[in-house]
């Protein structure tokens, strides 16, 4: 693909997306926010009203995804996590999934399982991805889900327990990471799908969280799962390929399967921290200039504007890391610094920080739910744990500039 040359301008159609975006974040996600976080309970009939919109839908997502920009998915996050998080990760949770089979899976697997993973708007369906496991969080290669080939059968029989899984055992389609030869570590593991109805998976414990939730959080448990393998991602004879290769001790020329998702995803959680961050600035900047004590308003005190200044900077600094990822991968860049890394650092760790000073410039209201930054805060704080937390992300941003293995 030809450069495209350098410009912060979006185009008119990125203005366009970004103006529906935020209409259908403030008229239908920012509303129910309270509510759906509340019942900490998957919002079903919001999903629903993103599916009808066109938003929740291969289209949707496969026309921002491949945005010459790079810009598209990243415009679309931020403004619909700047209505509400929970439910923003509810609407996206699925396309971690569909990256997953984007990124290991042949043609014809993609075209068959992504569509199915969104269903249609008169009957939606949802994708879960389960990588991380009680024993094996940062730590991917400690992974202890098996897959077995069962040579007789032409099947792989799956075992193990995933944990944290977003939509997990309530999505219509799992995949799944799993080991295929322990002894190889994350390079002997490879990613199958778990279609509708298979016997032997079910969900486990359904996680109560402090923010986030109104995105359904579980444990889901694999017990003798067969699967035939067409739902190998990949395929078997890529998969014998590589395991070979990397017995031989070569490199395989690709990272393991949990990390390809990840690096794909990784602007994208970035965009939604900068939505939820955004989003507290905004309460918290109304509501300097309406407060008022000592007789005036408290937004004239340095002590309330230059928080609000700061706030406003680092996320405006975190979008351009953003933008810059973004942009990179897209153009096939090659992340030489980790820049995907770096974006979600940044933009997780000022969300976390933007949001708690939202709540110190709205003072006692801020710390109750009659206003919505003490939710925000609680939301943001998932962004320096999941996709890989933040001293993760600074290992990954260390080595990369380093050439040293830091541990
Ligand atoms: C709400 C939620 C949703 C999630 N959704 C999904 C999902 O859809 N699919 C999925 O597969 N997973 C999901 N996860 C899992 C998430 O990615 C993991 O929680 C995360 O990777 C951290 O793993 P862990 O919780 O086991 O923490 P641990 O790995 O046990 O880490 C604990 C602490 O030790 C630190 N630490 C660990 N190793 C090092 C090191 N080498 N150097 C320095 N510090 C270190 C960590 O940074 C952290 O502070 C989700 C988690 C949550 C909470």
């Amino acid at each position: 693909m030809a450069d495209l040359a350098f410009s912060l301008e979006l185009s008119d159609d990125q203005k366009e997306l970004q103006k529906w975006l935020h209409e259908f974040a403030a008229e239908v996600i920012r509303p129910a926010a309270h509510e759906w976080d509340e019942r900490e309970e998957t919002p079903w009939p919001i999903i629903q009203e993103a599916a009808k919109a066109g938003i929740y839908s291969l289209d949707f997502m496969a026309s921002q995804w491949f945005d010459d920009s790079g810009l598209g998915m990243v415009i679309a996050q931020e403004e619909l996590f700047w209505g509400d998080a929970g439910i923003g990760l509810a609407i996206m949770g699925t396309g971690l999934a569909a990256a997953a089979v984007s990124a290991n899976g042949t043609n014809e697997q993609i075209g068959e399982f992504v569509p199915a993973m969104y269903g249609t708007p008169d009957d939606i369906k949802l994708g879960s991805f389960c990588s991380s496991e009680p024993d094996a969080g940062s730590d991917v290669g400690a992974m202890k889900t098996r897959a077995i080939w069962d040579e007789a059968a032409g099947e792989w029989v799956l075992n193990g327990t995933k944990t944290w899984a977003t939509n997990g055992g309530i999505a219509d389609w799992h995949v799944i990471v799993a080991s295929v030869d322990p002894s190889l570590a994350t390079r002997g593991q490879a990613s199958f799908v778990v279609p509708p109805g298979t016997k032997g998976l079910s969900q486990g414990q359904k996680f109560k969280k402090h923010g986030i939730r109104a995105s359904h959080t579980a444990e889901v448990v694999l017990d003798d799962v067969r699967l035939p393998g067409k739902y190998l991602l990949g395929g078997k004879e890529k998969l014998d390929d590589r395991l070979n290769r990397a017995r031989e001790g070569l490199k395989t020329g690709r990272s393991q399967p949990s990390m390809a998702t990840f690096e794909r995803t990784r602007p994208t959680v970035g965009a939604q921290a900068v939505g939820i961050a955004r989003a507290a600035y905004e309460v918290a900047l109304e509501y300097a200039k309406q407060r008022e004590q000592f007789g005036r308003p408290i937004i004239e005190n340095q002590g309330i504007a230059f928080k609000l200044a700061d706030m406003k900077t680092r996320i405006d600094a975190s979008r351009l890391l953003v933008w810059r990822a973004a942009w990179m991968a897209r153009q096939g860049k090659e992340f030489t610094a980790a820049e995907g890394s770096q974006c979600k650092l940044f933009a997780g760790e000022t969300a976390v920080w933007v949001t708690e000073q939202a709540i110190q410039v709205l003072g006692g209201n801020g710390y109750t739910r009659e206003y919505p930054v003490e939710r925000m805060h609680r939301d943001a704080k998932i962004y320096t744990i999941f996709e890989g937390t933040s001293e993760i992300q600074r290992l990954v941003i260390a080595r990369a500039i380093s050439g040293t293995y830091i541990r």
